[in-house]
């Protein structure tokens, strides 16, 4: 099993950059690089505020706040990672941009070193059909917010070794995550029910149901979740449903996966949700 010291994480968007702060938090060193300079540097203010904000209320001593910061550093360009032991890739949902990149890191990183993506839905077996190292190859999939929320779906592709497992199951586990583990099916298990109750909710709304508040308002109270799917769709981002929904549509063929018009309508508008200030909901 590979000792993980150090970790590369390429996206600096909701996922990547919460993914970042959580290893830089538990004693990793991190590079996380964004190809936006733009987003990487929003990525690194708003790790560095959320770590000064769990000193200041108590949550991590000022040691381990400082050991956080001089652990963390933005890279411009992949070149950097070529010392690292883990990339975790949280770049955009689409499997031809992964693919690249995934390509492209095969190329950098040393040959002991894990390449885990953070896909939402796409299959982990056929990123790694694209690099020469497909039993180091995995799925990592953390949940929004990633340093609050307890669960990481682990998903090994067809060539996924045990050492490549067992190493990313201590890692997670070293963040203070529950493991749950899913064989490489589109959505995996999270995915493959949550999405199609966020598209429902959408039809709903789009047949004239009910209004989105009564929607979500049933769904909270009537079943217990803690946000509506409504609102937990503009949470997650409505490009990232939609693009989760074409997954489960082209990987399963059933046409109950199509997603909703009035989703596809929304993410044409710019409409992507909460990090957009508007989505179904307006945030302004
Ligand atoms: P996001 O839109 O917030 O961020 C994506 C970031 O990736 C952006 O900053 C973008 O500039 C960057 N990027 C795009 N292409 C790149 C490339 N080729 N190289 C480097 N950077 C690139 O998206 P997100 O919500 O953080 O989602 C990222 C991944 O995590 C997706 O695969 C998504 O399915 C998955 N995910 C999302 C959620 C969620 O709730 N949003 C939950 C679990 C997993």
């Amino acid at each position: 099993m590979v000792e993980i010291k150090s970790i590369g994480v390429v996206g600096g968007g909701q996922m990547g950059s919460g993914i970042a702060q959580l290893a830089a938090a538990n004693g990793l060193d991190v590079i996380l690089h964004d190809s936006d300079s733009t987003a990487l540097n929003k990525a690194l203010k708003s790790i560095s505020d959320n770590i000064q904000r769990l000193v200041s209320r108590g949550h991590l001593s000022k040691d381990k706040g400082a050991d956080a910061f001089r652990r963390l550093k933005g890279a411009s360009n992949l070149e950097d990672f070529h010392r690292v032991d883990i990339v975790i890739e949280a770049i955009v949902e689409s499997e031809d941009v992964k693919k690249k990149l995934f390509a492209h890191l095969d190329k950098i990183v040393k040959g002991s070193a894990i390449l885990a993506s953070n896909t939402s839905s796409i299959s982990i077996t056929r990123l790694a059909s694209i690099t020469c190292r497909s039993s180091q190859v995995i799925g990592m999939h953390f949940m929004n917010p990633p340093p609050i929320m307890k669960l990481v779906e682990i998903v090994r592709g067809a060539d996924t070794s045990d050492d490549t497992f067992n190493t990313t199951k201590c890692l997670a586990e070293r963040f203070g995550k529950t493991i749950i583990c899913s064989q490489d099916f589109p959505g995996f298990i999270v995915n493959r029910i949550l999405m199609p109750m966020i598209n429902e909710a959408f039809h709903a709304l789009y047949t004239g149901v009910a209004t989105k508040e009564d929607i979500d308002t049933g769904m909270k109270l009537g079943t217990n979740h803690p946000m509506g799917p409504l609102e937990l769709a503009d949470f997650i981002g409505l490009d990232v449903c939609l693009s989760i929904m074409k997954v489960l549509h082209a990987g399963l063929g059933d046409s109950k996966y199509v997603p909703c018009p009035l989703l596809v309508q929304y993410v044409d508008a710019g409409r992507l949700g909460k990090k957009r200030g508007i989505g179904v909901y307006n945030y302004s």
